[in-house]
């Protein structure tokens, strides 16, 4: 009989991982808490409408479609994938600017608003490719086990080029001066969970996935690239347990040999968690089996947790594109609410979906439907008369900015927040996408793939290498199926 892997949690990072471990002939079993697919990337129906819980930005297509070709497969086999244009919508304080999918379209734009910046633009994209070559091609690829992995003449060369000892913020500062063009090219590193001044410039990177890669949408949704890769594990073989929530890992002569949900889940070789790492390293396991120390984790730095709104509107917003970026107050002081100060913000930043622009199938025709985020730092205290407060806010900004008035036409409307995330993710202080990509929590530096105390368990996912977003959870589950294989090879 082939060797059996268990997988705890099936969202990106799970379903990654049970693919490769499947091709690799090992008999997978994936247990689910939920009653689908998909984690942070499920998608729930409502009145008619069906609305993305987590993801809506669809970047770096080449590495969706390097997972699928790991499978001898296409990404046209299982979704339709159509490039935005344009790519998104900013709201400043005096208006929308649409940022452009042409380059040079691009380009003009970036001259219009600062001259001399368009060539900036050509030098600082240049640049900007190298690291996502490298970067997305090459390092993310690298299982962080060993500062060794990082020894090879490629990377010390590159290393001046890859501006890992720079900021984003002093970076981007360097080629351009227009205030509204630094908060453009700041935005992606938000993605990423730290403030621009403590994200290395490597991840200048997202702005060539954003700029020249370009946002993609699959028709039906995210959900669709979920619903894929769930299509493939099957035809892989691998098995699904839903309704299945794992409360304990037992451990005996240092393994891990019995997963405890409403019966006992056991007769496996090795097991990998793609739940919460800090979740399955201080809830799940008993203390002595533990990677890392109560300290350590309440020394990380968190990425945000969101307030989210999911709303039903009984009528059409013009001036809405399908993705709007609503920069129309200080983006330092927001910045200080998540990072510095953490609190409840004042005058917050915040971001529109709103896929019915795009895609008949979100909402019933005449409709549209809205999934609003307002990023917020992590374990704030949230409730029914805080989340009332910011719908408010968040409601009277879009219909200042567009002219249509559509608070009254709400026909269906879903809070979720840091609690939300708590109780559906068991994520660490309701964080919405893992740890910061701050340069002392980067490759080595992440919470490791493997637990050293227990010889069969493993972990994926956005807390660990390579990080948080669609892309680098795959990426993940592929690194770690690499573990468990070269783990059961000897064992
Ligand atoms: C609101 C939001 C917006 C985002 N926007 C984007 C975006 O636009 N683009 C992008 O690229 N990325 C985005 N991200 C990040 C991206 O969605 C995540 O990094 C990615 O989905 C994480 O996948 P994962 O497999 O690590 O975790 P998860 O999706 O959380 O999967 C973990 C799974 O484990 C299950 N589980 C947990 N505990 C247990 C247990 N005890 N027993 C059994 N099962 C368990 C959970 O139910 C879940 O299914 C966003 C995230 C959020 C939350």
């Amino acid at each position: 009989m082939s060797k059996q892997v268990t997988i705890i949690g099936s969202g990106f990072s799970g379903l990654s991982a049970a693919c490769y471990l499947a091709r690799e002939g090992f008999g997978v079993t994936v247990l689910e808490k939920h009653d689908r697919v998909g984690g942070r990337a499920r998608q729930f129906e409502a009145q008619g409408f069906a609305f993305d819980m987590g993801p809506s930005w669809y970047w770096m297509p080449d590495i969706f479609e390097s997972f699928f070709a790991d499978f001898g497969k296409k990404v046209s086999d299982y979704y339709e994938l159509e490039r935005l244009s344009p790519s998104y919508r900013v709201f400043y304080p005096d208006g929308p600017v649409d940022i452009p999918s042409d380059m040079n379209e691009l380009y003009a734009l970036f001259e219009r608003m600062e001259k001399g910046s368009a060539e900036k633009l050509r030098q600082f994209l240049k640049e900007a490719e190298y690291k996502y070559e490298v970067g997305m091609h090459d390092l993310v690829y690298r299982p962080g086990i060993s500062i060794m992995e990082f020894m090879d003449a490629r990377f010390l060369k590159g290393l001046f080029k890859l501006d890992v000892l720079t900021s984003m913020s002093k970076h981007i500062r360097r080629f351009f001066s227009n205030p509204r063009l630094i908060q453009l090219l700041e935005f992606p590193v938000l993605f990423l969970g730290a403030l621009p001044q403590n994200t290395p410039a490597l991840y200048s990177l997202m702005n060539y996935a954003d700029m020249v890669g370009g946002t993609w949408y699959p028709k039906g949704g995210m959900v669709k690239i979920v619903e894929a890769m769930h299509q493939l594990a099957m035809e892989l073989g691998v098995k699904f347990i839903f309704n299945a929530d794992v409360s304990k890992i037992s451990v005996e002569n240092k393994k891990a040999t019995v997963l405890k949900t409403d019966i006992d889940h056991n007769g496996f070789d090795a097991l990998v968690s793609s739940a919460d790492y800090r979740h399955t390293d201080k809830v799940l396991l008993d203390p002595a089996y533990s990677n890392y120390s109560d300290s350590y984790w309440e020394s990380r730095k968190m990425a945000p947790s969101s307030l989210i709104f999911y709303l039903g509107v009984n009528k059409k917003i013009d001036g809405l594109l399908h993705h709007n970026l609503f920069f129309d107050e200080d983006f330092d002081a927001h910045a200080k609410e998540i990072y510095s100060t953490p609190q409840w913000p004042a005058k917050p930043l915040f971001y529109v979906s709103c896929p019915s622009k795009t895609d008949p199938l979100t909402a019933p025709e005449g409709k549209e439907n809205l999934f609003i985020l307002i990023p917020i730092a992590p374990n704030l205290e949230d409730d029914k008369a805080t989340n009332d407060h910011y719908f408010d806010l968040v409601i009277k900004r879009i219909e200042r900015f567009t002219g249509v008035p559509f608070k009254e036409e709400v026909i269906y409307r879903r809070d979720f927040a840091t609690r939300d995330f708590i109780t559906e993710y068991n994520s660490f202080k309701g964080n919405a996408y893992g740890l910061a990509n701050t340069l002392s929590q980067t490759a080595i530096l992440k919470p490791a793939l493997k637990n050293k105390n227990v010889k069969n368990l493993f972990y994926t996912g956005q807390l660990t290498v390579p990080g948080p977003g669609v892309p680098p959870s795959l990426i993940s589950g592929k690194l770690v199926a690499e573990q468990v294989k070269a783990y059961l090879s000897v064992h």
